[in-house]
């Protein structure tokens, strides 16, 4: 079969590929524990699943406005309102398929062949290869753990060029659970001021999920707001992944362009969807908060676990579900069978002999860590990671 030279231009997400290798343990019948994947086990609040079912029996069913209802657009305004102190109107919003599919609308929209795509490291897995598929260059700027994994504004000044036309970030991020601070988002606008073509992608995506305290948008400073792409959904903050609703918050012509892209490839969003949405983003926020202090008791408690495993060094992060220990002590060790030279080699290792899946660094562009995720039982976090804790144990 001769397939186009485009799908060479990308890879399919690792977070994916680990999931599916857990899931062909599983179907031979071994108890995998899955701390691979990014999305909360908690069910889609009851308000909200009544408003979903009445969206069916109302017959919502047909082709609905390609950048969503007005009706929802309005009521995403009416969220940024009340949660960030953001002015937005219904045409500055476009509701797509998916925070995923909101963000390949805007790369599709802005980056042009050649064009640069600056996005600091750990990042999730999507964003450079989006930028691949849409022939932008990737340009990865490392940053440290010491740093909190967090851009500074002189590494910032430095990776920006003329040919840069884009900024990705996500703040909380996955998969550092870094947040930055309004001073550091203040600290970095000071850099933006001086280079006014770059455009820049803030996903917020895991906002409700934040262990600091209030959180904060790049999109406050109002200077910026024309270049700021908000990028958020319902997936994370109230466990809505099936249900597939993104929604950008951006200035009208990049609306547009996206609404055009959107009008080709989808028709816009599943109508359904967009019903329960108004009820999500407009209703009562209780079981959002509910889930938010749950994975507080696990973060924690998953820390200490990890932090009891010798050579493993973790940043404890301030928001969304994940901790990102740097396990390169074991870089260059063995079980006496199985030799790990890195962090692809570890998760494999892991997977195959304590039976639990977690995500390679390298898909986020830092191989010296692996993911974990605590979107999962307390049950199964802590049986997780006993056996992750013994089966390191036998690496020398
Ligand atoms: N942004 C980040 C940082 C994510 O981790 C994810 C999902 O894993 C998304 C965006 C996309 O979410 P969705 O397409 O489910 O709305």
């Amino acid at each position: 079969m001769r397939l186009s030279s485009r799908l060479d231009l990308f890879n399919e997400p690792e977070t994916l590929k680990m999931a599916k290798l857990g899931r062909e343990l599983r179907a031979q019948g071994v108890d995998v524990i899955d701390l691979s994947l990014g999305e909360p086990d908690f069910d889609t609040p009851t308000h909200i699943k009544e408003s979903l079912k009445r969206a069916v029996d109302e017959n919502w069913s047909h082709y609905p406005p390609v950048a969503g209802y007005p009706e929802l657009r309005e009521a995403v305004c009416h969220k940024l309102r009340r949660d960030n102190g953001l002015d937005y109107r219904p045409e500055n919003i476009l509701v797509s398929t998916g925070a995923k599919q909101s963000l390949a609308n805007v790369v599709m929209a802005v980056v042009d062949k050649g064009d640069e795509v600056v996005i600091p490291t750990p990042y999730w897995v999507t964003y450079s290869e989006i930028v691949k598929l849409c022939e932008g260059r990737v340009v990865l700027l490392r940053t440290a753990v010491d740093d909190g994994y967090k851009v500074t504004p002189d590494q910032l000044e430095a990776a920006l060029t003329p040919a840069t036309r884009l900024f990705m970030f996500s703040s909380p991020c996955n998969p550092s659970g870094s947040v930055y601070s309004a001073a550091e988002l203040a600290a970095l606008a000071e850099v933006f001021r001086r280079h006014p073509e770059v455009l820049i992608l803030s996903d917020e995506i895991y906002e409700y999920i934040n262990f600091v305290g209030r959180h904060e948008s790049i999109a406050a400073f109002a200077d910026l707001r024309d270049r700021v792409i908000i990028l958020n959904g319902l997936s994370k903050g109230y466990a809505m992944t099936g249900y597939r609703l993104g929604w950008i918050a951006a200035h009208p012509a990049i609306v547009k362009a996206c609404e055009k892209l959107q009008g080709q490839f989808t028709s816009g969003t599943n109508a359904v969807t967009q019903r329960g949405a108004i009820t999500a983003l407009t209703g009562d926020m209780s079981p959002t908060l509910a889930m938010n202090t749950e994975f507080g008791r696990r973060r924690a408690r998953i820390l200490e676990l990890l932090n009891a495993i010798p050579g493993v060094r973790v940043a404890e992060p301030d928001g969304a579900f994940y901790v990102f220990p740097v396990v390169k002590a074991y870089f260059g060790t063995s079980d006496g069978v199985t030799e790990v030279r890195d962090a692809d080699d570890l998760c494999m290792y892991l997977l195959n002999t304590a039976h639990v899946s977690t995500v390679t660094g390298r898909a986020f562009g830092e191989p010296d860590c692996i993911r974990l995720s605590f979107a999962n039982g307390m049950d199964k976090i802590e049986a997780a990671l006993d056996r992750i804790t013994r089966a390191m144990a036998r690496l020398r």
